[in-house]
Order: structure tokens, then sequence, then C-alpha cells
């Protein structure tokens, strides 16, 4: 049977008592279960605010909106980025018309910091630090860079719901946090994503920006007594970014699973290791960082010959990816390519291993004996 790169895996019947609840009770949107799912992903992850959003990518770039026009950065200034990530990251920078400086990665592909000091000019303002594959690189660096150099963070937590950094959940240091819980990501909805700023000023701000500019939510003012529940003011050009109660029930599901699930995930990892023991000159496993507990959102290795071995694992129906193409290769961010030397080679050599709740031990062996019979 094929083995696929990701497939996500519900807790079914619990997921649709829950959505049960919300047509019973006639409540679908904003509010009701999306207030539930907030408070448990601050109880979660202990980060004091959290706001649900119909994804993470609008998370980002209101987490740069926000930000930029609370600090008064210009159009032009610059914030510091990884070429290996999903475009949502760097998108969410070019949105608010601001520059993306691409800084190169380590070797747990994260951005090193480094490089990151490097790039550092008087119109840098922040820096966008990607957890790629639920790693942690080397954030605690990333965090006293910016500290020193007078730098927001934002980290684009997608791929980090349930990493931990010396037994802690990360983020609390970052100006703001954005998860994804994308399908296939570690907790899986439809399409949602939670924004964590640390200053409660701007969490009130991301909850008017996210529903049109309005400064009183639907939930709220259907719970306000009175004559003038429907008198509301609009304090911004916003946006329709909130997420719903029917997405929401399938996160509230889902978190209770999440501990569960990536558990299993770093067993799949555990085998994967012990398989590729021993052959680390045609295939090496992308390191976690120390102290790091990954969420194991990917499973990455290098080896030498990238494309031919994903056609030949294909031609076996295993599908692995690749995560990510260094975005200076994309037409958009060019004007940067080269200038990331380590982006550009991984971005030749990684692939990601199928990582998924439905695989078992068997189909690990299947694929890491395959992987092996095909590096050079
Ligand atoms: C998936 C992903 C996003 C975007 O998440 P959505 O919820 O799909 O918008 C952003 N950054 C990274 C690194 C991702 O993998």
């Amino acid at each position: 049977m094929a083995v696929q790169l990701f497939i996500p895996t519900f807790e079914v019947e619990e997921c649709l008592a829950e959505i049960r609840e919300c047509l019973e009770k006639g409540w679908t949107g904003l509010g009701f279960k999306t207030v539930q799912l907030e408070d448990a992903w601050k109880k979660y992850t202990g980060l004091p605010h959290a706001h649900f959003l119909n994804s993470a990518t609008v998370g980002l770039q209101l987490a740069v909106q926000v930000l930029k026009e609370e600090y008064k950065w210009n159009d032009g200034d610059e914030i510091i980025s990884t070429p290996l990530t999903f475009v949502s990251t760097n998108h969410a920078i070019v949105y608010e018309g601001m520059k993306v400086i691409f800084a190169d990665v380590d070797q747990y592909l994260c951005l090193d910091p480094v490089e990151v000091e490097k790039k550092i000019t008087d119109k840098t303002r922040a820096v966008m630090f990607v957890g790629l594959g639920g790693n942690c690189g080397q954030y605690q660096k990333i965090v006293k860079l910016c500290k020193k150099h007078n730098l927001k963070l934002i980290l684009d937590a997608a791929h980090m719901a349930g990493t931990r950094l010396n037994g802690e959940i990360p983020g609390a240091e970052a100006d703001v946090v954005v998860y994804s819980f994308q399908a296939v990501k570690n907790l899986p909805t439809a399409d949602s994503g939670m924004i964590c700023f640390k200053e409660e000023a701007f969490d009130a701000i991301v909850r008017k920006k996210a529903w049109l500019g309005i400064n009183k939510d639907t939930y709220a003012r259907s719970n306000d007594k009175g004559a003038y529940k429907w008198k509301y003011d609009v304090e911004y050009v916003g946006y329709k970014h909130h997420g719903n109660s029917i997405v929401a029930s399938i996160g509230l599901v889902q978190l209770k699973y999440l501990e569960r699930d990536n558990a299993y995930r770093r067993q799949l990892a555990v085998w994967y290791d012990q398989a590729f023991l021993g052959h680390e000159a045609k295939v090496k496993a992308i390191p976690v960082a120390p102290g790091c507990e990954s969420s194991r959102h990917l499973y990455q290795i290098e080896v030498n010959n990238r494309d031919e071995m994903i056609l030949a694992l294909n031609e076996s129906e295993i599908y692995p990816g690749v995560h990510y193409v260094d975005n200076t290769e994309y037409k958009m961010y060019a004007y940067a390519a080269g200038t990331c030397a380590n982006s550009e080679r991984m971005s030749n050599r990684i692939i990601s291993l199928p990582m998924h709740m439905r695989l078992t031990k068997e189909d690990v062996d299947t694929v890491a004996a395959a992987v092996l019979k095909y590096a050079k």
C-alpha cells in the first residue's frame, strides 16, 4: 500500500459531538467554541493571550501589521527571515510593505543567530523565526540577539504545536507567536490558526482587526443587556479573518490528543533514527536542537541524490515531501538569490519522510529500507 507524507487523523465521533452542540445551539460563528479554544490554548501553552483565526497566514500578516502600526515602522523597513519556510512566512512581511531580508539557516534548518546578526541594519525592526518541523533551533540565542539589538521577535510556530524547550512551551519571550491548525499540522482542524501577542493591548487590537475593525464582537453584544447591544464602533478597516465555532470544535477535541499524537510522532522519529544508524555517510537525519522536545511535525533527512531518490521512492509508492525549497529561488524573492549558501545547498538535499498518526513500525521500516536502498 502507498505510504503518504501526511494524513490528518481526527477523533471523528468526538469532533462530531462538539460540532453537533454548535448546530443544536444555533451558534456556529465567532464566540462560544472559539472562546473555549482560546482559553484551552492559553492554558496549554501558558501564553497570556490567544485569538483564534481562520489561518496562520492571516495571523502572520496581522502580527506584522499590528507591530508595524504600533511601533511606527515605515514602509521599506526590514524584517530578517528564513529562506527555508512556507511562503506564508515571508508573504506576511511583504503584505505589510516591509522588506524581507533573508539570513541563512544552521544545522537545524532554523535561522542561524550568527547569520542574523550580520544582516542587521539601522532599518531592521524584527526577526521572524520559524521552528522548522517542530525544532527549536537556536531560538534562545535569537531571543538574546533581539533583546541586544532592540528588535521585535515574531515566532512562526506553525510546526511547533506541542514543542517544548527545556520542559516548557517556548514563545513567552516572543512579541507574538502564530500557530497553524491547518489540516496537516500537528493539531489538525480544517483551516485555522492562533495568534498569541505578549502585550494585552495588541491582543485587543487584533481581535478588532480580525473582525472588520468592529470594537465589540457579536457574541459579547448578544450577551449585553439593555437597548444598545446593536451599537458598535468601527476603529479599523479590518478583515474577516476570525475563526468559527465549527472549526474550533475540531480544535478543542484534537487539542486533547495533541500530547498523545506528538508522543507517537516522536516514536516514529526514533524508529527512523534507529533504521539510519550507521549510514550517516548516505543518509543524515536533521538533528533536533539540545533541550528541544520537538513536536515532530517533520522527520527530515539529508541525502546526496535528492531528486533521484524522490523519483525512486515514488516508484515504490512512497510519497515524501520537501520542506522547503529555498524561497530565494522563487521569482518573488529572487532579489536575494545566492545570499544564503547553506539554505541553497540544503534546499537541494533535504527530504521529509512520511510522518503521521496512521504509520506503523512496519511502514517506517519499509520507508527507511527504500531510502537506504536508493541512497548514494
Ligand atoms: C502551514 C504554515 C503556515 C501557514 O499556515 P496556514 O494555517 O495554512 O495559513 C505558515 N508557516 C509555516 C512554516 C507553515 O508550515
